[in-house]
């Protein structure tokens, strides 16, 4: 059973948004079969990002988080990503969830391969076999519901590449790449854009909905750096419960780009959106 893809995208007025957006949505716009695209800003939809989407023809959805929890943490897409979950579920939308920021940069085959990410129902044989761990390690591969992949940074400051991901073993995960001392303190070491999950995940009580956790609440005031892993800890138990995608992981599909955009110097006698449409 192949899956359709939902992709979720914070997204904020800020000069380079206007190219960010055309380009992911240049890239969603070719996969086949048609993706939906839930793209969220924080407060108000503006003009800008509505008329982006309409041209870009992708199937989308442009929602509003209004964010009533006042919280002091960093936001960076936080509360937008939850609203984008609430709204799977609230509608019950099947398909495989990704978080796509929109100032990375996506291969094609990315999405393609996310499709293939386990959706076959096989929770009652991995039951069965729960007291024989090798044979359940290779069932929760046909269940996982959850895939991931190394994401490869690129920080312009500091001038260097590096890759955060599985280490796998055909379709296993087996170790993680990681580089920062203290990031050692996280229990997966996964860029928010190097996974994705099956959204029956997100009902299936033994996972999301796990009594006395509710991680749409438990995110919002998670310490930066740590969203993901707390997010994934929510939803499958250990590396058992994942699978790479594509199987070895032997191919960079996405990357992270940190690129600063504040003090822009604008072209004279040009008339530009603050989004740097120009006009
Ligand atoms: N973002 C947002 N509002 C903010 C900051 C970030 O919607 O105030 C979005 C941004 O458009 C991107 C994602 O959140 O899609 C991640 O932002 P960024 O790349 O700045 O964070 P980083 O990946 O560097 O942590």
């Amino acid at each position: 059973e192949r899956k359709q893809v939902i992709v979720i995208t914070p997204t904020y007025n800020r000069a380079l948004q206007a190219y960010f957006l055309n380009r992911l949505g240049q890239v969603l716009r070719l996969v086949q079969p048609p993706l939906l695209w839930i793209v969220v800003e924080m407060t108000s939809a503006s003009a800008e990002t509505a008329e982006i989407l309409r041209k870009t023809g992708v199937m989308y959805r442009h929602l509003v988080c209004v964010n009533k929890n006042n919280t002091n943490v960093k936001d960076r897409g936080v509360h937008q990503r939850n609203a984008g979950l609430e709204h799977i579920e609230r509608h019950r939308l099947d398909g495989i969830v990704y978080f796509a920021d929109d100032d990375n940069v996506y291969s094609l085959q990315l999405f393609e391969s996310l499709r293939n990410i386990s959706s076959i129902v096989m929770e009652f044989v991995a039951l069965c076999l729960r007291f024989h761990s090798q044979i359940s390690r290779i069932a929760c591969l046909f269940c996982s519901h959850f895939g991931t992949w190394p994401v490869a940074m690129l920080a312009q400051s500091k001038n260097k590449a590096i890759v955060e991901g599985p280490v796998c073993n055909a379709s296993q995960v087996i170790g993680w790449h990681t580089n920062e001392k203290s990031k050692r303190l996280r229990r997966f070491h996964v860029d928010m854009s190097g996974f994705a999950f099956n959204s029956t995940i997100l009902w299936d009580p033994k996972r999301w909905n796990r009594p006395f956790s509710n991680p749409i609440r438990q995110l919002d005031t998670v310490k930066e750096g740590f969203q993901e892993t707390t997010f994934i800890e929510q939803v499958v138990e250990d590396e058992s419960q994942m699978e790479s995608v594509p199987p070895s992981c032997s191919r960079i599909l996405n990357w992270h780009l940190h690129l600063d955009a504040h003090g822009l110097v604008y072209p004279r006698g040009w008339l530009l959106q603050k989004n740097l449409e120009v006009v």
